[in-house]
C-alpha cells in the first residue's frame, strides 16, 4: 500500500531534515516534489492542489515550534495534512447501527468491484465484533451466479443467508429479507445488490427502489482502489444520485500508489469507512485517517517527536525568543530557558531516541559527551550563579568573575568556559540561521 509515495515523500524529507534552517525557496522545493509525488501516486489535481497549499500555509505561516529542526516540523505539517485530506483526526468511522432492528446495509458498486466480497466480510466482522445478528441477501439478479458466490460464502463465515427463489425481483427480494430480518429476530440485514459494468439509469432506479423499501441505515459504495481515479468518478456519481452514507475501498493490498484512497473523501465528502486488504473473509480493515496517514509517511518517530515538542513547548516563550534572536539577540537567560525547554521535553536522552538514525551507540557516544540531562542541570546551575548582569553580557566575564561562578555552582573554571563558548557559538548560528528566515535551537540541534 502507498508504496509509491512512501518512497518519493522519503527522499523528500531525508533532504529536508538534514538541514538546520529552511527558507521559503527550501520549502517552495520541497513542495513542488511533494506535488510530484502526489501526482505520480494518481491523486485528483483538485486534491493535489489544496493540499500543497494547506502544506504551504503551515509550513510558512506562524505556528512553528522553534525546539525541533524545521525539517522534522515539515514531515509533521504533512502528515498532518494528509490526516485531514483523508478524513481527520477522529476515531474511526465506524458503522451507524443504532435503531430498530432489522437495520439494513446497502451495498453498492460496479460490477467486480468486489461489492460480493465486502458484503460477506462485513457480516462476519458485525457478528464478531458488534455481536449482532446478521442476515445476508443477494438482490444480484444480473451477474450469473453471483446470488450462489454469496451464498457460499456466508456458508464459509457461518452467517444465515436469505434463501434464493429463482425468478425473483430485486425489490422484492428487498422486502422479502426485511420481513425476513423482522419475523426471525435478525439486527441487521446486509443487501447486497446488482452491479454493472459502469453507471446506468436503470441501476440506479433499482437502487434507489430498494433503498425506498429497506431504508438503510448505511448505503455503502464499494469501489476498487487499482481504478484510482476511476473509482473516484464512479463514487462521486454515485453520490449525485444514491445518498451514500460511506466508502469501502477494496483491493488496498495491491495498490502501491493511493491515489483513490487519499482523493476519495476530499472529492465526494463522503468518509472511506473500510478498507479490503485481501479476499479473504477477514480481510477488511477499519479505516483510520491518522493509521493510514503514519503508514504513508513512514516516519512516526519524527511525527511523534514534533507532537511532544509542540504539547511541552510553551509557544509565547518560544515566539518571544524567535523575536529575540531575530534580533541578534540571544543572553545566557535564553540559553537557560533553552535548557529547561530541553529538559521538559524529557531530556536530550529522550529526544535523541525519537531520532531517526539515533541508535543505542550514538546515545551512549551523547552522553558520554556530556549531552545528558545532568549536563543541562548543571549549565544552568552555572548560569543561575551568574549576576543579572553577566547573564546579559557574557563579555564581561573575565578570571576572578569565572572562578567566583566556578565556586558557587560547583565546577571547575574550565566548565565556565565551556558554557561560554558554546554561548558564542550558538549566538553566531542563531544569528546566520535568522537571516535564513527561521531559527532556533533547531539549528543546533541539526536534526
Ligand atoms: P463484485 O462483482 O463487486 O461482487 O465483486 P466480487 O466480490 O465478486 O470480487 C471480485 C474479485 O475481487 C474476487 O475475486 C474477490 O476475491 C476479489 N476481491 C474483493 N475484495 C478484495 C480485496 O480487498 N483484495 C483482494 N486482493 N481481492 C479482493
Amino acid at each position: 500500500m502507498f508504496d509509491t509515495l512512501t518512497d518519493r515523500l522519503g527522499g523528500i524529507f531525508d533532504t529536508l531534515t538534514g538541514r538546520g534552517a529552511l527558507s521559503e525557496k527550501d520549502v517552495d522545493a520541497a513542495l513542488r516534489e511533494i506535488r510530484v509525488a502526489l501526482l505520480e501516486a494518481d491523486v485528483a489535481l483538485p486534491v493535489v492542489k489544496s493540499v500543497t497549499k494547506q502544506i504551504r500555509e503551515r509550513a510558512i505561516g506562524e505556528d512553528v515550534i522553534r525546539a525541533v529542526a524545521p525539517g522534522q516540523q515539515v514531515v509533521k505539517i504533512v502528515h498532518d495534512a494528509l490526516v485531514d485530506l483523508l478524513g481527520g483526526d477522529g476515531a474511526p468511522e465506524g458503522l451507524y447501527l443504532e435503531g430498530e432492528p432489522p437495520i439494513a446495509i446497502l451495498m453498492a458498486g460496479l460490477q467486480g468491484s468486489g461489492k460480493t466480497t465486502t458484503a460477506a466480510k462485513l457480516a462476519k466482522r458485525i457478528t464478531e465484533q458488534h455481536k449482532k445478528k446478521v442476515l445476508l441477501a443477494s438482490l444480484d439478479t444480473r451477474r450469473p451466479a453471483a446470488m450462489e458466490q454469496l451464498q457460499q460464502l456466508a456458508i464459509q463465515i457461518d452467517v444465515a443467508f436469505l434463501p434464493i427463489v429463482p425468478g425473483q425481483k430485486a425489490v422484492d427480494i428487498a422486502k422479502r429479507a426485511m420481513s425476513a430480518g423482522r419475523l426471525q429476530g435478525f439486527d441487521v440485514v446486509i443487501l447486497d445488490t446488482a452491479g454493472r459494468t459502469s453507471i446506468d439509469e436503470e441501476m440506479m432506479g433499482e437502487a434507489k427502489a430498494i433503498a425506498d423499501i429497506a431504508h438503510p441505515h448505511e448505503t455503502l459504495l464499494v469501489a476498487d482502489a487499482l481504478t484510482g481515479q476511476d473509482a473516484v468518478n464512479t463514487a462521486a456519481k454515485f453520490h449525485e444520485r444514491l445518498p451514500l452514507t460511506g466508502l469501502v475501498l477494496t483491493r488496498m493490498d495491491g495498490d502501491g500508489r493511493g491515489g483513490a484512497a487519499l482523493s476519495m473523501r476530499h472529492v465526494t465528502g463522503l468518509p472511506i469507512k473500510f478498507l479490503g486488504v485481501s479476499e479473504k473473509p477477514d480481510g477488511l480493515d477499519a479505516f483510520d485517517a491518522r493509521r493510514v496517514a503514519g503508514r504513508i509517511l513512514g516516519r512516526g518517530d519524527i511525527v511523534s517527536l514534533v507532537e511532544k515538542a509542540s504539547q511541552d513547548i510553551d509557544q509565547a516563550q518560544a515566539e518571544r525568543m524567535a523575536r529575540k534572536m531575530a534580533k541578534g539577540k540571544f543572553d545566557l537567560d535564553d540559553l537557560r530557558e533553552q535548557f529547561s525547554q530541553l529538559k521538559k521535553m524529557g531530556g536530550l536522552g529522550s529526544i535523541m531516541g525519537m531520532l531517526p538514525g539515533m541508535n543505542k551507540a550514538a546515545k551512549a557516544q551523547a552522553a558520554a559527551s556530556g549531552m545528558d540531562d545532568k549536563m543541562l542541570t548543571r549549565q544552568e546551575a552555572i548560569i543561575l550563579s551568574m549576576t543579572k548582569a553577566e547573564r546579559a553580557k557574557p563579555e564581561i566575564l573575565k578570571a576572578s568573575r569565572k572562578k567566583r561562578i566556578a565556586a558557587g555552582s560547583g565546577v571547575d573554571v574550565a566548565d565556565v568556559n565551556k558554557l561560554i563558548k558554546m554561548h558564542r557559538q550558538m549566538a553566531d548560528m542563531m544569528k546566520k540561521a535568522s537571516k535564513g528566515g527561521r531559527g532556533g535551537l533547531a539549528g543546533m540541534m541539526g536534526g
